[in-house]
């Protein structure tokens, strides 16, 4: 069942599980269209929350466990991180109460709008965040580009601003795409598929049909860009009923619609033909980034030269291999969005360069998962790894003999000690493989953390 508003009474009752700033965001969304809304949080709350949240009064919200008001709505908005196998989803289900995706659902109160949608297991915030930079730049038809979704704003909290003929950026997880079953973007994109979340969807098959939904629903004569050296991707292509691009960043490929040829991006499908040069931005992850968002922006009717000059002026996201300043002659680097061993293969690959330059700050909360796959190349480009947080001594065994191992317990030290026995040329990574809540809020306060610590030992 697709959602629309029209087919609900006037003045029925809504509920929106879960009160993120997205659920709130639809809340207000659903109320403000005539609906008796109850947003409805598993987890308790402050008094204040729904004020300082900006909740509208006339939002009635419950806190601490979903009570029994729910299975009295017409309809269910789930935000995306509600676990779909949780007692509340089963309740819902069996009382044959529709459940409809806050993406779905803020979608049907937007305009008629060109929605271009990013997905795939890494890369989405930047192509998707590139991807806007270059619909902003084009105007396709005169219209504001927006982005929305996992970064940026709520779409929810965007429609009143949003008018027919603008492009909508969205990012969009798998768990945002789950519970979305009509979801039709006219530009689409699967920028690579690994295990990933497989906790959440309950199982590999699951995660995949999620990701499916970026063009199931599409149109025949919308587009979908896919990664051609991804085996998953290029499984999944064979379902989609939409028209497919393919990109691909080894070298010499042939039969892709982007792909690297002297040092430029060389864009070919239909009338389009043209050869762009990349971001500066390191490593081939990138230029994955930018040819899909740059076949999206042309898909999409964007010019080549708004797809140029939004390349050149494009820095890359923040604790993404982000430069951070350079102190004595180091090149300090800050990529702390690096949660996991796979994160921090890229960045080395990203910076490998002759002989071994890199100071590496591994460690924080380990996520279960083996550290010897990075040995390899820290044997290769890494001139020590500074250790800190929990993870150490998992770390230290995993990556014994690799490389001289310091344990600094903390992100100051790491930097004195890298400081004080580093020569000017070398590269100092924080790109540490694991979670960051044993010393700090999240990965954003610890990259956050480091820049700080750089600006300080610089000035
Ligand atoms: P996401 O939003 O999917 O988490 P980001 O753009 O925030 O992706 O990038 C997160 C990390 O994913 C990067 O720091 C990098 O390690 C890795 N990454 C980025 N782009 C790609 C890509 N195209 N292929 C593989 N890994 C990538």
């Amino acid at each position: 069942m697709k959602f629309d508003k029209a087919s609900f009474a006037p003045r029925s009752k809504a509920c929106v599980l879960g009160f993120g700033r997205s659920g709130a965001a639809c809340a207000n969304l659903l109320a403000e269209a005539g609906f008796e809304v109850l947003l409805s949080e598993l987890k308790p709350l402050a008094p204040d929350a729904g004020s300082k949240a900006g909740l509208l009064p006339s939002v009635r919200l419950e806190s601490g466990g979903h009570g029994p008001e729910v299975l009295k709505c017409s309809f269910v908005v789930k935000s995306p991180g509600i676990f779909p196998a949780s007692e509340i989803i089963k309740k819902i289900r069996k009382a044959g109460i529709p459940i409809f995706s806050e993406l779905e659902v803020s979608l049907s109160f937007c305009p008629p709008c060109r929605v271009l949608a990013v997905t795939g297991t890494n890369g989405k915030t930047t192509t998707a965040t590139l991807l806007h930079l270059v619909m902003e730049k084009a105007a396709v038809g005169g219209g504001n580009a927006w982005l929305a979704g996992n970064v940026g704003k709520p779409l929810a909290l965007l429609v009143k601003d949003i008018r027919a003929g603008d492009s909508i950026v969205l990012e969009v997880s798998s768990y945002q795409l789950e519970d979305s079953s009509f979801f039709a973007p006219d530009v689409s994109c699967l920028l690579n598929v690994t295990p990933d979340h497989i906790d959440h969807h309950g199982g590999m098959d699951n995660y995949l049909a999620a990701k499916r939904k970026v063009f199931s629903g599409q149109a025949k004569n919308a587009w979908c860009v896919f990664n051609a050296q991804d085996e998953e991707c290029r499984k999944m292509a064979l379902a989609c009923p939409s028209k497919a691009l393919w990109f691909s960043s080894a070298e010499g490929t042939d039969g892709v619609n982007a792909r690297v040829a002297g040092g430029k991006l060389r864009f070919s499908f239909g009338k389009v033909s043209c050869d762009i040069l990349p971001p500066k931005l390191p490593g081939a992850h990138n230029l994955e980034n930018a040819m899909c968002a740059g076949l999206m922006a042309l898909a999409a009717g964007a010019a080549p030269v708004a797809v140029a000059d939004a390349f050149a002026a494009f820095k890359g996201v923040e604790h993404r291999i982000e430069e951070a300043g350079v102190v004595k002659g180091v090149r300090c680097i800050n990529d702390s969005k690096a949660t996991n061993v796979d994160s921090t293969l890229i960045a080395l690959r990203a910076l490998r360069g002759e002989g071994r330059k890199i100071w590496l700050i591994l460690g924080g909360q380990d996520k279960g998962l083996p550290y010897a796959p990075l040995a390899p190349l820290v044997k290769e480009c890494v001139k020590a790894v500074l250790l800190i947080g929990e993870a150490s001594d998992k770390i230290e065994s995993g990556l014994a003999g690799a490389a001289a191992m310091e344990r600094c317990g903390t992100m100051e030290n790491a930097l004195s000690f890298c400081l004080k026995n580093a020569e000017a040329g070398d590269i100092l990574l924080l790109s540490p493989a694991c979670a960051s809540f044993d010393q700090f809020r999240d990965f954003e306060h610890r990259g956050w953390h480091f820049k700080a610590l750089v600006k300080a030992a610089g000035s």
